[in-house]
């Protein structure tokens, strides 16, 4: 079987859920019906396969090829995307996962592990905030009661969201029966940044993640009128907010840190008024902790200097905050033995990214690895993100060899020579989250 017919077959009927005709970006945020197509896509193309679907009461489903609930070697990604993102970015990983079985499957390949596909949910944290909020729930990162209360921009709850899906939002939490019935999860999913391009490279594999987290910013001032308000008598909160942008490029740019304010809210929005005040998300990332923290200290000290300035008074909140992940060093390794070996042939270049992934967070509890496929233009998170056909089916192969790798018979002498490869993977400069 030519693994195109199957990947391209499947990704021709996923592309165009949840996408936006006006902005051709995808808008599949948790709990909405873009979503729920999403859902009942994946559940459909699973169950033609034979898998048995299970939701995990968080929201994430399961499709188990196989019997056997220990040591399962776990595949998948999200099917949720940031507002107007791109197709790619965890639909990639899902897409490849099915198509991975079709491959092993024409092969007659019968699994001695169990081999299960995870689509999670709300991993960008587009509606609710807290990014990999399916696999926090999943892996206990986050309280189950602190999770419902969380609420979108419309004020709807989770609890409330989830229940207007016919889910009963009573039984999120962790789920260690679950976890324990996985061996290990691997993770395919869109390069984002540009680093395998100038390597030639079409697919990559993951060193680490960079810590990162989200902070809530509000400016409140005092609404008044843009035509008769001195400047004198003013506390115009957005002057201190755009003072702030300012200040955080500079002082992330100094550590070699990455700092975004990619969401603000005016308030009350009258385009012939000051504001009351000014909501705004600070997206913090660092190569390690120490900077990712100094980073933020920086940027709120100059946050409270420019808001005393105009008499606005600021409030600091952290949404989220996710420590530095290394991905299984053993698993790593092995995997780059497996690709470098026939039929793929090709040893990955490993990197490091600055982009949060569920398998991050599955990673405090599995060993976790993470296969990137090539992104020519680092684009991601809008519509631009793209990769090409050959290059998500090379992604396929390579995943399809690693299932059979680690879910295949006991590891023969000759498998295990491959995990001592000749030419190690060297690591390379941090990619572009
Ligand atoms: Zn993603």
């Amino acid at each position: 079987m030519n693994p195109g017919d199957t990947f391209a077959g499947l990704w021709r009927e996923f592309e165009p859920l949840g996408r936006d005709p006006q902005t051709g970006g995808y808008r599949r945020y948790s709990w909405t019906p873009a979503d729920a197509a999403c859902r009942a896509w994946f559940t459909d193309q699973a169950q033609k396969r034979g898998l048995a679907v299970e939701p995990d009461n968080n929201g994430n489903l399961w499709a188990w090829w196989g019997q056997a609930r220990a040591d399962a070697i776990a595949t998948g990604s999200h099917l949720d995307s940031v507002p107007d993102g791109g197709g790619f970015d965890g639909g990639l990983g899902v897409v490849a996962a099915l198509a991975a079985v079709d491959l092993l499957k024409a092969k007659n390949f019968n699994p001695e592990r169990s081999v299960v596909l995870a689509a999670f949910t709300e991993e960008e944290g587009a509606r609710f905030g807290v990014p990999c909020l399916g696999s926090r729930l999943l892996t206990g990162a986050i309280d189950p009661q602190a999770a419902r209360n969380l609420t979108d921009d419309a004020g709807v709850t989770l609890a409330e969201a989830m229940t207007a899906a016919g889910c009963d939002a009573g039984l999120i939490g962790p789920r260690d029966d679950l976890l324990g019935a996985i061996g290990a999860f691997v993770e395919l999913h869109i390069e984002q940044g540009r680093a395998l391009a100038p390597l030639g490279a079409a697919v990559g594999l993951a060193e680490s993640i960079w810590p990162h987290g989200r902070w809530r910013l509000d400016f409140d001032g005092q609404a008044d009128h843009a035509g008769t308000a001195r400047f004198a008598d003013r506390h115009d909160p957005m002057l201190p907010y755009a003072a702030t942008v300012l200040a955080a490029r500079q002082i992330a740019a100094r550590a070699g840190a990455l700092a975004t304010f990619g969401k603000v809210i005016a308030e009350p929005g009258g385009s012939n008024g000051v504001s009351a005040a000014v909501r705004a998300w600070l997206d913090v990332r660092a190569p390690d902790e120490d900077t990712l923290r100094d980073t933020v200290t920086s940027i709120r000290s100059a946050a409270e200097e420019f808001s005393a300035e105009h008499g606005v008074t600021l409030t600091v909140r952290q949404e989220s905050l996710t420590r530095e992940v290394r991905f299984d060093r053993d698993l790593r390794d092995r995997i780059a033995a497996v690709l470098a070996a026939p039929p793929v042939l090709a040893a990955p270049p490993v990197l490091p990214t600055g982009a949060g992934h569920d398998a991050g967070v599955l990673s405090a509890r599995l060993p976790t690895a993470m296969l990137f496929v090539r992104n020519p233009t680092g684009v991601s998170h809008s519509p631009a993100e793209h990769a090409e056909l050959a290059d998500c089916e090379a992604g396929v192969r390579a995943l399809a060899a690693v299932l059979e790798n680690l879910a295949g018979p006991a590891v023969s002498a000759d498998h295990a020579a491959l995990a001592d490869p000749a030419r190690p993977p060297e690591p390379m400069g941090p990619a572009r989250p």
